[in-house]
């Protein structure tokens, strides 16, 4: 778990925006940032964020739910969000695990995820999901 992030105490309850403000977010973080890491499947390695974890009920939307546009792709399991204003990547329900949701760890307030240091880089080509 991590506590903090450069001097940025991660809060039990952490706000997160994307970049323009429409969609501002409420994270239960009683852990701090869990596994966070990279990914470099399809959409991922488009978007680029660090990605952490949290259960379902770890996200609250405080305003501008109307704001997140839902994307989804092949198997159409994974519901991907991000702000149709600014076209920032918030959170997404995950296809390996639907009782989390990934986010961006970038959307945190006062985080810079690159004062993370290196983070684990998830085989996304190869998911879990079309393993048999
Ligand atoms: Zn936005």
């Amino acid at each position: 778990m991590i506590k903090y992030v450069g001097q940025t105490e991660i809060k039990e309850k952490h706000r997160a925006t994307c970049h323009c403000g429409a969609v501002v977010l409420e994270l239960t973080l009683p852990n701090g940032i869990e596994n966070p890491r990279r990914c470099d499947c399809s959409i991922c390695r488009r978007k680029g964020a660090i990605v952490g974890s949290v259960k379902l009920s770890g996200i609250r939307i405080v305003s501008g739910a109307e704001n997140l546009t839902l994307y989804q792709f092949n198997t159409h399991t994974a519901k991907h969000f991000f702000c149709s204003h600014c076209g920032i990547y918030t959170h997404h329900q995950r296809r390996s695990n639907p009782t989390e949701y990934g986010f961006n760890i970038g959307c945190l307030d006062g985080v810079n995820p690159f004062d993370l240091g290196d983070v684990v880089t998830n085989d996304g080509v190869n998911h879990p999901a079309d393993r048999t």
